[in-house]
């Protein structure tokens, strides 16, 4: 075991934590390092989340037809990707909601693709959210885009546990990948959403472009946030968007994300999200060992993913490489 990464480990495991300047030297250990890297990982998630995985699904109630132009986004109108606009009816996804949890998931996140719900369509989400708590039990998540206080305090008054709302890349990155709203932007609906009391999940997405450190940079931001839940989208180039011809990252660059990512927020709930089953060979297998504790399961917003059925395969597969 490498000293320096075990006795980072043993910071975090005392709850001293580390720097961030401890983080820069973690992400850029060299690749014969990195199983150490990943294997104290585990040991941190193993201690402060214990061995369960926290198994999602998400309902993109909205697709597509967003007014912004984040240029990895299938769902903006800006760019001709061949998807269409889609909005269910409310049993459909009160049903959605009790097969979810039926096939093992412990949260249900509404997902609309937004820049702020219009009046109409934040009401419907308001009767989804009280008929899911009603008649399925379910925890419920929501993903709306932008909010006001008003409207922060009224999904928490009808049960919603947690917001999620990314800051999607780095800062410095960030007016390279979005011209229509700010960094700021998103920061200050995060605010709004702790100060109502929801719970905040919240993360980004890699492999943009940006540089290792420009995704620490994120990672440091994400955890200045102290959220409950952290997400880690792998970009999956999406024919007609500005990055439709992005290299995908690599599997040790994913692993050293995730690492990095659990030595930092130690107690977080920190998801394999978007782009894990192109990203990776095993599925996610080996992040549940380096860092993640959480899977999204069931497909993702525009795309298919695997099946609960699969997963708990990849999950069974990753308690058993770690026993
Ligand atoms: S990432 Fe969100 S805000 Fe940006 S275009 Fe897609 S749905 Fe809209």
């Amino acid at each position: 075991m490498d000293g320096f990464i075990g006795g980072r480990m043993e910071a975090v495991l005392s709850g001293e934590g580390i720097s961030a300047a401890d983080a820069a030297r973690l992400i850029d250990v060299p690749d014969d390092l990195l199983g150490d890297l990943c294997r104290c990982a585990g040991q941190i998630t193993g201690a402060f989340c214990g061995d369960d995985v926290d198994v999602e699904q998400l309902h993109n109630i909205k697709r597509d037809a967003c007014s912004e132009d984040c240029t990895f986004c299938a769902q903006s109108a800006l760019y001709d990707t061949g998807t269409t606009f889609n909005l269910p009816a409310i049993p459909e996804v009160v049903e959605g909601a009790r097969r979810a949890k039926e096939a093992g998931s412990q949260s249900y996140c509404l997902v609309a693709a937004w820049r702020e719900p219009p009046p109409d369509g934040f009401e419907q989400v308001c009767r989804m959210v009280s008929l899911i708590r009603r008649d399925v039990g379910i925890e419920v998540e929501c993903s709306l885009g932008f909010l006001t206080p008003e409207r922060a305090s009224r999904l928490r008054g009808l049960g919603v546990r947690r917001y999620n709302h990314n800051l999607e890349t780095a800062r410095s990155k960030f007016a390279e990948i979005c011209t229509t709203h700010t960094y700021d932007d998103r920061l200050r609906t995060l605010r709004i959403a702790r100060e109502a009391g929801l719970e905040l999940c919240t993360g980004g997405i890699i492999g943009l472009g940006e540089e290792r450190g420009q995704r620490l940079e994120l990672l440091l931001d994400v955890a200045r946030l102290d959220p409950e839940e952290v997400t880690i989208n792998m970009l999956v180039p999406v024919p007609g968007t500005p990055l439709e011809l992005q290299p995908v990252l690599g599997e040790r660059e994913i692993l050293r994300v995730f690492a990095v990512a659990r030595f930092l927020m130690p107690g977080s709930v920190i998801k394999a999200s978007g782009g894990r089953e192109a990203s990776l060979p095993d599925g996610g297998a080996a992040l549940l060992r380096s860092g993640a504790s959480g899977l999204i399961t069931g497909g993702y917003l525009t795309r298919g993913g695997n099946s609960p059925r699969e997963d708990a395969e990849v999950i069974r597969r990753a308690r058993a490489a770690g026993a």
